[in-house]
């Protein structure tokens, strides 16, 4: 049974192996047995049931939670080559119609339901009708009270199992459920403990971290310019929040849509569909924008504000890279966002014993947010899984290598203006003092006569700002509430001003790149982009990131070879491959042969030893004597990436040994044909000059030449 499960797998899907859990699940309801699985977003749960699918008699029902979700869904197994359709409101009743008689005909192997669908009786009549040999439930926290998600037509789920005649296996899946949640899942579905798997929380590929102390602005300013090529999400907590971001953004020329509750449904679904198909990279967005999204190349969830528990934060933070290559999971703390947060709930009108529920899992999202301890590990212990107690080596504290810097003398000058201006104004103002600005209202309140007047005058206005805010989110002061927030010392501010603690900050966080990637990876890109256009498809339905980033390092040049990059199946070859192995030979020709076959392996880990920039590193491996290919081994990096990053060391000034790079006797005949020529295009030099020159050298003698003429 499972080598039949494998071998679709690989037909349908182009995987050799199933990940954990996938396995035993799909076992599990081979076996006829009802199942829950809880396993990670980006874990893979939707196979767990479109196998046992694809092998079963009749027809699967999914029960998802959004319409937008099932559409991506339907259209990821048309891709697939799966006969699959949806029923939910956007059809009218004769085209529900038609499906489901297209449905009796064994037209499908699944169909995807919108719960509130099976609040009607008659629709459930209507699919009694069917075969349905497995009855599939996604998103299967919403049917728990307790869940963060609780959707009241879930509980409907429970008769439409009950009233199928064809007495289909139950399949529940959810990537967030608390222990709570399970028992809850699995008595209301009556599944039994020997068919609950838990496969783990845990997320390799992404990093987690919470930014202190800096401002949020001029960090995600940073951050987006420095991870320009890549997709990320930005969650605000309001409509307001996001709707100043979002102009800020475009106004500082970055493309970003956004989504809230607040703009008209053709608005969301414009700026939805442009993330989805890699039109615009950055989404601003409330936490209605996500549940829908299944686009696996998300590389970074950044949160501008901190969210309202942990449940509801791993499952945002986790739409970043589904697709396992490395990403980034960012909150941004501010003190003031908990007072938002305890607005909220007290907006929610729930009883009062669910309101202390919520307001103890909002604490210990603010434990998160402050906690030393190994991030990953933190999340790992709130969901009660058992775990080794090592750090998962990528998380802020895990790699956290920052020095501390004493800044005690500043804490006491902004402390102590605060307690001059008798704790009654906001932080801009505080900083305008402390800067000694010469703004009208100062003279006024005559806080030009404070002695802490122009006390920090070397540091810029803003700079003033953000160490304030870094006092607050420490606890040396708080934020009052309201519209205009006033600073007010905290009991740990008096030792401070005693003179008895020492305060230190940690360095400005460096962002750095997420993923580096070969150029071919970005013509890869660029073609599937055209290719998504002409199918009217998302581009991350036609291969994923991590699919791409593999065909850009092994370089298959025809069909076997292309089969065994991963998430390459049958019905995609057939119909993308040729254009993405002609794409790879044009490549291949213009850039010769020293293109690599190189394993998979990210950049990223081999960083994780030296924390150097990889162009550097590489340069430090040449200079310790080794060659190219030897290099291209150890890094698992292709042979062109590694002569461009010692170019570009070289060009960024470091000392080289010509003669490795230029043989003495090419170096006049290159410069002359460069000269001749120009330096624009390689292949033309390439061909013009005798076959043993490779590369390397004419990419060294433009370099040469270049630095020779900045030099005059
Ligand atoms: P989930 O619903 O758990 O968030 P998905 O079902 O969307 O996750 O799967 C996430 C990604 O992992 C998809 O791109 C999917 O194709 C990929 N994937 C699933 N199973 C495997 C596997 N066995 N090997 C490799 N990739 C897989």
């Amino acid at each position: 049974m499972l080598e039949q499960a494998k071998k679709l797998l690989h037909t349908y899907f182009g995987y050799t192996t199933f990940r954990k859990g996938q396995e035993e699940i799909i076992l599990n309801i081979l076996n006829k047995q009802d199942t829950l699985g809880i396993m990670p977003t980006g874990g893979g749960k939707s196979i767990c049931y479109q196998i046992p699918a694809l092998m079963a008699e009749g027809v699967t029902i999914v029960i998802s939670p959004l319409i937008s979700l099932m559409k991506d869904q339907v259209d990821a197994l048309h891709q697939a080559g799966i006969p699959a359709t949806f029923i939910n409101s956007s059809l009218d009743n004769g085209e529900i119609e038609n499906r489901i008689y297209d449905a009796r005909h064994g037209v499908y192997k699944l169909i995807y339901i919108a719960p509130e669908r099976l609040e009607s009786a008659s629709f459930r009549s209507l699919l009694s009708t069917l075969n349905v040999s497995i009855l599939a439930i996604d998103e299967a926290h919403c049917i728990s009270q307790w869940g963060h998600d609780f959707r009241p037509s879930y509980r409907s789920i429970q008769y439409m199992s009950k009233e199928l005649p064809t007495k289909p296996v139950v399949i529940a899946l959810t990537a967030t459920a608390t222990k709570e949640v399970t028992a809850d899942i699995s008595h209301l579905l009556s599944i039994q403990e020997s068919s609950v798997f838990v496969t783990g929380f845990k997320r390799e590929n992404l990093l987690f971290s919470v930014i202190k102390g800096e401002n949020k602005r001029d960090f995600v300013t940073r951050y987006v310019k420095e991870n320009k090529s890549q997709a990320g999400i930005i969650y605000a907590a309001t409509r307001r929040e996001v709707n100043d971001l979002h102009a800020f953004l475009l106004k500082s020329g970055f493309a970003a849509g956004k989504y809230h509750a607040g703009l008209s449904e053709t608005q969301r679904n414009q700026s939805q569909e442009q993330f989805l198909h890699d039109d615009l990279s950055i989404m601003v967005a409330t936490n209605a924008f996500g549940m829908g999204i299944n686009k696996s190349n998300v590389r970074y969830v950044l949160h501008y504000n901190l969210p309202k528990n942990i449940e509801a934060y791993y499952q945002e933070a986790g739409r970043a890279g589904r697709d396992g290559e490395p990403s980034e999971c960012h909150i941004l703390y501010g003190a003031q966002d908990i007072q938002l947060q305890k607005f909220l709930i007290e907006q929610t009108g729930l009883d009062p014993v669910k309101k202390v529920n919520e307001y103890e899992k909002l604490q210990q999202m603010i434990d998160y947010c402050h906690t030393e301890k190994c991030l990953q590990v933190y999340i790992l212990e709130y969901f009660g899984e058992e775990h080794s107690g090592a750090g998962c080596g990528r998380c802020l504290h895990c790699k956290d290598t920052r020095e501390r810097v004493d800044i005690t003398t500043d804490a006491m000058k902004i402390l102590s203006c605060i307690t001059r201006m008798n704790q009654q104004f906001g932080k801009t103002l505080v900083a305008q003092v402390l800067k000694g600005s010469k703004n009208k209202r100062i003279k006024e309140l005559r806080f030009d006569g404070l002695s802490t007047y122009g006390l920090m005058k070397q540091y810029s206005e803003k700079d003033i700002v953000s160490l304030i805010d870094f006092l607050v989110a420490e606890g040396y002061a708080s934020l009052s509430n309201g519209q205009y927030p006033v600073l007010m010392l905290n009991e740990k501010a008096m030792s401070v001003l005693k003179g008895q603690q020492k305060v230190y900050k940690k360095e400005q966080m460096k962002t750095k790149q997420i993923v580096v990637d070969n150029a071919l990876f970005e013509i890869l890109r660029e073609t599937r982009k055209s290719i998504a256009s002409r199918d009217g498809v998302p581009p991350y339905l036609v291969f994923s990131d991590s699919t791409l980033r593999e065909m850009s390092q092994l370089c298959p040049t025809d069909e076997k070879a292309m089969f065994n990059v991963k998430g390459v199946a049958q019905v995609k070859f057939e119909r993308y491959g040729q254009d993405f192995l002609e794409v790879i030979r044009k490549y291949l020709a213009e850039h010769g042969e020293n293109v690599k076959t190189i394993v998979v392996h990210q950049e990223s880990k081999s960083n994780e030893v030296d924390e150097s920039p990889s162009f550097i590193q590489s340069f430090k491996l040449f200079s310790s004597g080794k060659d190219i290919n030897e290099i291209s081994k150890d890094r698992a990096m292709s042979g062109v990436t590694i002569q461009n990053h010692i170019i570009r060391a070289i060009t960024e000034g470091h000392e080289v040994d010509w003669e490795r790079i230029i043989p003495e006797q090419y170096e006049d005949i290159i410069s002359q044909k460069i000269d001749e020529l120009g330096a624009e295009k390689l292949k033309p030099l390439k061909d013009a000059l005798p076959s043993e020159v490779d590369y390397f050298a004419i990419k060294g003698v433009i370099c040469k030449k270049m630095l020779k003429i900045k030099a005059t």
